[in-house]
């Protein structure tokens, strides 16, 4: 007659420890399988045990989790899977808001030999719920993305900031130091824009600021980098641009700004800029010197009246 033993101290442990134990021999048939894969699967040890992995779960990866298997078998050695190579093996459910962006609990799994003397006699797999870490990464990553692209962003107009117009700049400049060809800068600055600021407020000069440059945003090709430079001041790289095709871009840029005034908050506001372009010239030994040219140009068209573009020669 069969005496019910007592469990084992390790038979406890296993029933209760936090993640899933299963074993499986070369035939993959399940040997053991502990409360955690029961719970999370629906299927008590008496429905699984004794069959074959494959048979009791076929969504299983089995391609996968077979050569995973035989080499664990055929080497003797520890295999791991990380929830960043592979989310999960079993489908199970989370305890995580749907919000959190995962649909099935995310998964670290090892692989452990089982060995009598030399022989790999069976696989002890566990399978450990990282759900958690994994949405925290994800919405690490997402914040990182986030703080990235505001760090390149103005935060009045939403274009590139300064610092990111440069760093494009610095690229090109690079490049064409090292391929030749053409590009050109414009910079353009607003007319009077404290007269603006004095007459209709503040809140309404950034209005104009704001519709400013998504009207010029809209006409400039996406190759090119639109950037606030400074306060009203603004700036337009053109890569494989010369100085004549900038200047025609230049116009098209005043055009759009000074015919047809700014609807701020039911006040009609008349803006005009000036532009001054420049192009890459041999002998230019910083992209600030491209800048700098511009700026000579924006200079000269300020002086001569304003409302014009003016080229850098
Ligand atoms: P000019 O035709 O010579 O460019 O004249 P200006 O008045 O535009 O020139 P200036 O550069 O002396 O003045 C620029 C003004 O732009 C001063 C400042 O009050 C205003 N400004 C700068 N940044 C902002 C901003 O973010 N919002 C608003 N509303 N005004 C700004
Ligand atoms: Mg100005
Ligand atoms: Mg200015």
């Amino acid at each position: 007659m069969n005496v019910p033993t007592e469990p084992s101290l390790s038979d406890l442990v296993i029933e209760r420890v936090g993640f899933g134990i299963f074993v499986v021999d070369r035939a993959f048939n399940v040997l053991m399988w502990n409360r955690f894969m029961q719970d999370h699967s629906g299927r008590p040890p008496a429905e699984v045990v004794g069959k074959p992995i494959f048979e009791s779960f076929p969504e299983l990866p089995r391609g996968w989790l077979t050569r995973k298997l035989e080499s664990v078998f055929q080497l003797g050695s520890f295999a791991f899977s990380s929830w960043e190579q592979r989310p999960y093996l079993f489908k199970f459910e989370h305890d995580r808001p749907i919000t959190g962006g995962v649909d099935f609990m995310q998964q670290d799994c090892t692989f452990m030999p089982l060995m009598r003397g030399r022989e790999v006699v069976a696989i002890c797999v566990t399978i450990s719920d990282v759900t958690h870490v994994s949405v925290m990464q994800r919405e690490r990553e997402e914040a990182v993305a986030k703080l990235r692209e505001y760090a390149d962003r103005d935060g009045l107009t939403g274009i590139s900031n300064r610092r990111f117009f440069e760093a494009r700049l610095h690229d090109e400049y690079v490049r064409w130091q090292r391929y030749g060809g053409d590009f050109s800068v414009l910079l353009f600055d607003l007319d009077h824009f404290k007269t603006i600021n004095d007459e209709f407020g503040h809140t309404i000069g950034d209005t104009v600021l704001r519709v400013m440059a998504q009207r010029v945003g809209d006409v400039v090709r996406a190759q090119d980098t639109f950037g606030r430079f400074g306060g009203e001041e603004f700036a337009l790289l053109l890569p494989c641009t010369t100085l004549d095709e900038a200047m025609i871009v230049a116009e098209k840029i005043r055009t759009t700004i000074g015919d047809t005034p700014v609807d701020a908050e039911g006040v009609s506001v008349p803006v005009t800029a000036s532009v001054g372009g420049a192009a890459a010239r041999a002998g230019m030994s910083a992209y600030e010197v491209l800048i700098n040219d511009a700026d000579a140009a924006l200079y000269s068209a300020k002086r001569q009246g304003r409302n014009r573009s003016v080229a850098f020669v």
